[in-house]
């Protein structure tokens, strides 16, 4: 059997390990049109703040290693167009500009996203960055260190935005972050949380102008020197575009069904509108456990889980795809938080609808002093009105609770009702939290609401 897998980040990466485990004898092609094998772009923060030295250690897969597993790896060779009915992909060779077909069994795709580009006036302009992939993470690092890089715009507050606001801020410049919203990171958490993080930002320097629209770039001997909104001016010598994402499927439109923004539509086993081909990643509309419909979430975990099962599927097997909720953390500065599935503030939007109780507690009980490692924690649960199902969640503190989340988002999976998380045996120990942990707390407040 020959399988083809195409992309080399999240998606790519597991699909590749999984037919690796299940079938090693499969003729395995892994494509990678860019020139480094498998970089993580979770990873750079890390590495643009100088935890992690070497831009080449981002990442879990080398060439020399994945081919001495048996795999047949392709690096700067771009799979340009897909013949469903014969079975073949069209392969260019950016290194000697030799192009060929290669036939197929299965076709695993994770073709993933670019940074998608506001269209306005001036984006011509030099210094106007994005922040995805080895490339521009280069890019970022010398711009980090520049002296001649004083103000930075920040456009787009979603996870991306705050993590280059952060590592700007860190490196000593003037940051300001713009976003259409009415606040930061809207898509992950409620106002309860992003007023607290917004004032973190700004104590910390970091100007927040939400609520404001992009109408162009200004620049200044080709190099852009300011950013105007519909409501100020902000210096840039640098900008960094984070306003989300571009689906990776414009020469896939023809080959495979596209839906919402362009994204693949895959059945519950990871399959296209084409026979034989998978995909998986940025690149699809992902199943949405909270509702049982489907979203766009570009998460590193959804592609990892989508190419597990999509490689299992290509092999023969027939597994369902359990669905996701969007969990996923952040920190900023002391603050660290994580939140899944639906919110109050977005609860409209998929139709739903819901009630959240919002709990303010200690990390650990109240007689550990605070210069214990005792801190405020701020939790909210959002339920079905009608049946108490568990839909969402959000945590935050100085404290690392983040991982509660991560229980959340197995109940939502498991269509588990607030009733239920009352009395869950969570444990205790005065290390770590309180005698009722925070989400049995919660599901007790929520439950005597519905009552
Ligand atoms: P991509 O990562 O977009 O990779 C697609 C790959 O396919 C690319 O290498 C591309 O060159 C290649 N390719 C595309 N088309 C072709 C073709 N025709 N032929 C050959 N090769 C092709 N997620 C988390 O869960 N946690 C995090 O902490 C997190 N942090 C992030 C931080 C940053 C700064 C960014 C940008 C993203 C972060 N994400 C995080 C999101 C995560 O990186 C993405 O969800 C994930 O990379 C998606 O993987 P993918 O395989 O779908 O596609």
């Amino acid at each position: 059997k020959k399988i083809i897998v195409v992309g080399s980040s999240h998606g790519g990466y597991e699909a590749v390990q999984q037919i690796l485990l299940d079938a090693p004898e499969t003729d395995i092609q892994w494509y990678e049109k860019g020139g480094f094998l498998s970089f993580l772009s979770c990873g750079m923060q890390l590495y643009l703040e100088g935890a992690v030295k070497d831009v080449n250690s981002v990442r879990y897969a080398t060439v020399e290693g994945e081919s001495a597993k048996g795999v047949h790896v392709f690096v700067r060779q771009e799979i340009t167009s897909i013949d469903a009915q014969r079975h073949t992909v069209h392969v260019v060779d950016h290194e000697n500009g030799e192009e060929r077909e290669e036939s197929y069994d299965k076709l695993i795709l994770s073709p993933g996203a670019v940074p998608a580009e506001i269209p306005v006036e001036g984006r011509e302009l030099e210094n106007i960055y994005a922040m995805r992939g080895r490339d521009w993470a280069i890019k970022l690092k010398a711009a980090t260190v520049n002296p001649d890089i004083k103000d930075v715009v920040v456009i787009g507050a979603g996870y991306i935005g705050i993590e280059a606001a952060e590592v700007f801020a860190k490196a000593g410049k003037k940051v300001t972050i713009v976003d259409i919203a009415d606040r930061i990171l809207p898509l992950y958490l409620d106002a309860e949380f992003t007023d607290v993080l917004t004032a973190t930002l700004e104590d910390h320097d970091v100007s927040v102008a939400a609520g404001e629209s992009v109408q162009r770039f200004e620049g200044k001997d080709g190099k852009v020197s300011a950013v105007v909104t519909d409501k100020g001016t902000y210096a840039a010598d640098l900008v960094v575009e984070s306003a989300g994402i571009r689906a990776n499927t414009a020469w896939l439109s023809d080959v495979v069904k596209l839906g919402d923004h362009g994204l693949i539509e895959i059945d519950d086993f990871q399959a296209t509108s084409a026979p034989d081909i998978y995909a998986v990643g940025d690149a699809t509309l992902i199943g949405f456990a909270p509702t049982g419909g489907y979203a766009h979430i570009a998460l590193a975990t959804n592609a990892r889980r989508q190419g597990r099962i999509a490689a299992r599927n290509a092999l023969g097997e027939h597994i369902a795809f359990p669905g996701v909720s969007g969990s996923s953390a952040l920190s900023i500065y002391d603050y660290k938080f994580a939140s899944t599935g639906i919110k109050e503030s977005n609860a409209a939007s998929y139709g739903v609808e819901t009630k959240s109780v919002l709990v303010k507690d200690t990390y650990r009980p109240p007689f550990v002093p605070d210069d214990e490692g005792n801190a405020e924690v701020l939790f909210k649960l959002t339920f079905a009105a009608d049946d108490g199902r568990v839909l969402g969640a959000q945590i935050m503190s100085t404290q690392d609770t983040t991982a509660n989340i991560n229980a959340i988002s197995l109940a939502i999976q498991q269509h588990v009702t607030v009733d239920q998380l009352e009395y869950a045996d969570f444990f205790f120990q005065p290390g770590f939290d309180r005698p009722w942990n925070i989400i049995n707390v919660a599901a007790q407040q929520a439950s005597r609401e519905l009552a």
